[in-house]
């Protein structure tokens, strides 16, 4: 199908999908840039589209795209200067094989990371390291729940580091890290050298990074591995920064031996904000926007009071009130509009739009089904448990009717999920290892 057919017939079908505001601002003005192996490049207007289409609406994207074409596609946002941005890039990359590229985002730098009491530690901490990397804590180790700015504070350190040394540094995921681990152990002709690249990627630099460190948790090769790398760039005085979302401690999938290294170093927590950091990263946030001036004090406190749990949260509500913003053209940004503008972002704090579709996906990989199982009409006991969670979860944790929930389930009845509300809501109660399945499934979930 053409792009411009295509992505035709997909606007219809998800205007059909969402309310009239949420397309206006997200959709309307999309398109395809170009499709190249398996991969669609869509052109949005601001980069702030970018980020929220690829958190809020990315499977359902897929999921109408697969339904026109029969195929998934990896989906790219991109703005116009991404494109020139990149066109630039290409040149540079095959330079050499055995360039490495640091990943660091250099959004996340010291200047915009917005300290309070929560925070002060990790941040100080940070500083120190990136000033004398290697020399004073190592590893550094920053835990801290979801959103409170470990990968910000890291990328800061990295960009630091880059910026006033000629030192190397690399930050990568520990999915990164196990994936390119898993690229050495493939049999093929290549190997030897794949084998040199892993070696040469994560031996030669001067500072690790490693985000998340939860995610290597059983893979145990992985982190035989890790743990060799560890120790060579410890050896050598190479700084090691790790994040996760727990204490060493609390790393119970982690060999012990992993931990206790950790603990050579300097271990900093970062907390949830409170009220006074909130608005202070609001304010910070805010301001620069064409329409900053026109937002009221009350504002700020009213997000800040309504968002508590991390800043991810905070941030999810100034993109929605600016694209609000952006459609309505207010005269002033006040609590009233604000209200309007978050009426389903706040309150419903954790869970954000489009909950179904992430409730849908989180349960059918926690149970290793698909989502089509979830919508099929199958009754085998392996796809009917899982649905009924998946309906529970919709009903207990989003605002949206039974009505749209059965229709987001294969078009079925409303009686059948309140059926399966009621039926897991007993359950619960009584079978400790379902609950506590559920509760790994909020929490994939909430990631
Ligand atoms: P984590 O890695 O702990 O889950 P992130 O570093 O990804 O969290 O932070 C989530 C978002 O919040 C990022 O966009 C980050 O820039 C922002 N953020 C977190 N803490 C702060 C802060 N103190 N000041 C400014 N921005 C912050
Ligand atoms: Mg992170």
């Amino acid at each position: 199908m053409d792009n411009n057919l295509l992505w035709s017939n997909f606007l219809e079908v998800v205007k059909r999908k969402i309310s009239t505001v949420s397309y206006d601002t997200w959709f309307k003005d999309t398109k395809i840039l170009k499709q190249e192996e398996g991969k669609l490049l869509i052109e949005v207007p601001m980069s702030f589209h970018k980020k929220f289409l690829k958190d809020t609406y990315y499977d359902l994207i897929d999921e109408i795209l697969n339904d026109l074409v029969g195929c998934s596609y990896d989906l790219e946002f991109v703005v116009e200067e991404d494109i020139i941005e990149e066109e630039k890039s290409e040149e540079k990359l095959d330079e050499d094989y055995f360039s490495i590229n640091s990943n660091l985002n250099p959004k996340y730098t010291f200047e915009n990371f917005v300290i309070g009491d929560s925070n002060r530690f990790a941040q100080t901490a940070s500083v120190a390291v990136a000033e004398e990397p290697g020399k004073i804590y190592n590893p550094l180790f920053i835990h801290g729940k979801s959103g409170l700015g470990k990968t910000h504070l890291m990328h800061a350190i990295g960009n630091y580091v880059s910026e006033n040394s000629k030192k190397k540094v690399l930050y990568v995921t520990s999915e990164e890290f196990i994936s390119d681990f898993i690229g050495i152990n493939k049999k093929n002709e290549d190997n030897l050298e794949v084998i040199e690249h892993f070696k040469y990627k994560y031996r030669n630099i001067d500072v690790l990074i490693i985000d998340d460190i939860q995610f290597l948790g059983g893979a145990e090769k992985t982190q035989q591995e890790f743990f060799h790398t560890f120790n060579t760039l410890y050896d050598s005085n190479k700084q090691i920064i790790i994040s996760s979302d727990r204490s060493p401690d609390d790393l119970k999938l982690l060999e012990d031996r992993l931990r206790t290294r950790f603990r050579w170093g300097l271990t900093v927590d970062i907390y949830p904000p409170d009220f006074d950091l909130r608005c202070k990263i609001l304010k910070d946030k805010m301001a620069g926007h064409e329409v900053a001036s026109l937002v009221q004090n009350e504002v700020i406190e009213y997000i800040a009071t309504n968002c508590e749990n991390d800043v991810r949260h905070l941030e999810g509500a100034i993109t929605r009130l600016y694209a609000y913003a952006a459609i309505m053209s207010p005269k002033e940004i006040n609590v009233e509009f604000a209200t309007e503008a978050l009426k389903d972002y706040i309150g419903s704090s954790i869970y954000i739009t489009n909950n179904i579709v992430r409730i849908q996906k989180a349960v059918a990989d926690y149970y290793k089904i698909t989502i089509d199982d979830l919508k099929s009409k199958k009754r085998t006991a392996n796809i009917n448990k899982p649905r009924q969670i998946a309906m529970y979860l919709s009903r207990m944790t989003t605002e949206e009717t039974v009505v749209k929930i059965g229709l987001e389930f294969g078009n079925r009845d409303h009686s059948t999920v309140l059926y399966a509300y009621d039926k897991i809501n007993k359950e619960i109660k009584e079978n400790e290892t379902l609950k506590k399945e559920i509760n790994e499934i909020k929490n994939l979930i909430v990631n």
